[in-house]
């Protein structure tokens, strides 16, 4: 039989993605994906147009969201919600209190930008915003782009917007009850995006897992677009031995900008449970 083409994981213009919801629902269908999450970084806002666009194509959409996370001293993690009602208040609340944090972050991360001579960044960083409220590193990093000072914006986090770089400040996200309890509220279910990106021991990589399971979590990102095959090994054997469902995901931002396209990635080992079977 041939294994589902899941991806449940993608961003479009609502938040820092380059393609609008409906053009990427058309990317993903012709890459040949058979279910499709939008997962805007804490925004329900695409979600109406996607499935607009995927009921012409007599394609599959989730609503999703990634919502960021703070979690012990200031590390953040992205939370994946999947299935989730867009009009639940709690959620739809939630999330706005979320992105009203980030008009002052960005002029936070200008300032410091401004210190190591990359100048007007916050106006920079707005001409690649496509919704005001979820100006985000992405947007910094394009118009640093722009500037010259690296090739791609993979290169820019590595120099100017990564954790310990100067266009990197402390933000109080969600915290991990609060967005948990919004997903669930709205009859979604949790899943943590790319385990393999935070930049946490073993050790507290465990920890956070187990606050998630104990708060109702129950899948983890396997498979995604910023993960490579030790990756893919590591959190499969994560999955196996916390019993958690696994997802799959490309993480896709924009042709040209993302590591792989939608749809493109890897399949989830046999012996996992896709999230997707808690799915209707
Ligand atoms: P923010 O929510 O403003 O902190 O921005 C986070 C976003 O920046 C992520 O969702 C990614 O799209 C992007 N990002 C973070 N780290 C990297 C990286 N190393 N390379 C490319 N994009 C990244
Ligand atoms: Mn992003
Ligand atoms: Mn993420
Ligand atoms: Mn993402």
């Amino acid at each position: 039989m041939k294994a589902l083409n899941a991806d449940l994981h993608c961003h479009s213009t609502v938040s820092d993605g380059l393609l609008a919801p409906a053009e990427l629902v058309r990317r993903a269908h012709g890459n040949g994906v058979d279910v499709l999450a939008l997962t805007d970084h804490d925004e329900l806002g695409g979600l109406e147009t996607a499935a607009a666009a995927a009921g012409e194509l007599g394609m599959r959409l989730i609503n999703g969201v990634e919502i960021s996370v703070s979690w012990a001293e200031d590390q953040t993690v992205h939370i994946i919600g999947l299935g989730v009602d867009r009009q639940f208040a709690p959620l739809v609340q939630g999330l706005a209190s979320v992105r009203g944090g980030r008009d002052a972050r960005a002029r936070r991360i200008a300032a410091e930008l401004d210190k190591v001579a990359i100048h007007g960044a916050y106006e920079g960083a707005l001409k690649y915003v496509g919704n005001p409220a979820l100006i985000s590193r992405s947007h910094f990093a394009r118009y640093i782009v722009e500037l010259g000072h690296a090739k791609d914006v993979k290169g820019v986090f590595d120099w100017w917007l990564a954790k310990g770089k100067p266009g990197h400040v402390k933000h109080a996200w969600a915290t991990m009850e609060d967005a948990m309890g919004w997903i669930h509220g709205a009859g979604g279910i949790a899943v943590v995006a790319h385990p393999g990106r935070y930049r946490l021991s073993r050790a507290e990589l465990a920890r956070m897992l187990a606050m998630f399971k104990d708060l109702g979590g129950i899948g983890i990102e396997v498979v995604s677009g910023s993960h490579n095959e030790e990756h893919i090994r590591d959190h499969a054997h994560l999955a196996r031995r916390h019993g958690f469902l696994a997802s799959r995901g490309s993480d896709f931002h924009g042709p040209g900008e993302s590591w792989i396209d939608l749809g493109r990635m890897p399949h989830l080992p046999d012996d996992l449970t896709p999230v997707w079977t808690r799915l209707h």
